[in-house]
């Protein structure tokens, strides 16, 4: 298991057989960053900035959905999804109490 320096959103704890950014078959040594998909990866770790960045994501859109009369209904509905998978994902990496 390799460990990468942290992104804003997440940090990448590369295992290639649980990556979801590339086939199955292909057992590289190093994410593809441009593919990465962390919502949906069991690779992913959350630092408290993660945390926070994500935190501030949820609020920008509820601040967009605050104005939701005004979206086409599509968006609308893409910005509440956004909103409703990104919160899940922040309870399923809540930090362990102390
Ligand atoms: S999808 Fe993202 S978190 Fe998952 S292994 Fe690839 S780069 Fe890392």
């Amino acid at each position: 298991m390799k460990r990468h320096d942290p992104g804003t959103f997440v940090t990448c704890v590369y295992n290639p057989d649980r990556a979801v950014c590339r086939p199955p078959a292909d057992t590289s040594e190093q994410p593809e960053l441009g593919d990465c998909r962390p919502l949906a990866c069991r690779n992913t770790a959350l630092t408290p900035d993660n945390r926070d960045a994500h935190a501030r994501h949820v609020a920008d859109l509820d601040s967009a959905l605050a104005q939701g009369d005004r979206l086409a209904p599509y968006i609308r509905h893409r910005l509440q999804q956004q909103r409703q998978d990104t919160s899940d994902f922040l309870t399923r990496h809540a930090p362990e109490p102390a």
